[in-house]
């Protein structure tokens, strides 16, 4: 018996681990990986793309007039909202992407080998999923766009903050030129 019990606990003990390590890595309202975690799984991805002088991209992702969607339809549905975006993202991705949320209406993708032309291919599908989301209030249907900034180090040269900041600045000219644009 003590030996069974033995295992239980270790068991127990791993499981509260799992749990406590979800909690702190994961969004609680999108349950994709939260700003602290995006940020650190993405200085390990650049720093390996740099040791192998892999290429690799970043997306930073706005959704456009979000403050608009929340006066109009309450609080609750721009939660909704952002959900079905980051699942709509989450599908449109491959398991080796990353992506966060790393602002209140702010997320961003990390691709990991993707060369500039790949990263604007993904970048316009995340765009139309999210175009294409069929969503439906009380006050009838609800249409959402976003903005995403565009970033590839070739071979990973630079380091991340001006890679971050590029893609800032990028998805500053997406709002600037219309707002649904990459
Ligand atoms: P733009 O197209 O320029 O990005 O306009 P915007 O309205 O999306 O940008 P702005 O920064 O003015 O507003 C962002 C809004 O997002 C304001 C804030 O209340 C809302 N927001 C942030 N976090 C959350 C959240 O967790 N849930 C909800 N429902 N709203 C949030
Ligand atoms: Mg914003
Ligand atoms: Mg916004």
């Amino acid at each position: 018996g003590g030996y069974l019990a033995v295992y239980r606990d270790i068991d127990e003990s791993k499981r509260l681990h799992e749990r406590l390590e979800h909690l702190a890595t994961t969004d609680a309202l999108t349950e994709i990986a939260n700003r602290r975690s995006f940020f650190e799984r993405t200085e390990a991805e650049f720093d390996r793309a740099k040791r192998y002088g892999r290429n690799i991209s970043l997306l930073m992702i706005d959704v456009d007039h979000f403050k608009a969607i929340n006066d109009k339809h309450g609080h609750g549905v721009g939660d909704d909202v952002l959900r079905e975006i980051a699942g709509a993202c989450q599908d449109a991705l491959r398991d080796s992407d990353i992506l966060g949320r790393v602002g209140g209406e702010e997320f961003a993708a990390l691709l990991p080998e993707a060369n500039a032309e790949m990263a604007h291919m993904v970048a316009d599908r995340l765009r139309c999923a999210v175009l294409d989301l069929a969503m439906t209030t009380e006050a009838g249907s609800l249409s959402v766009t976003v903005s995403i900034g565009v970033t590839t180090a070739a071979k990973a040269r630079g380091d991340l903050a001006s890679i971050m900041a590029e893609a800032d600045s990028a998805l500053y000219q997406a709002k600037e030129s219309g707002r649904n644009k990459v």
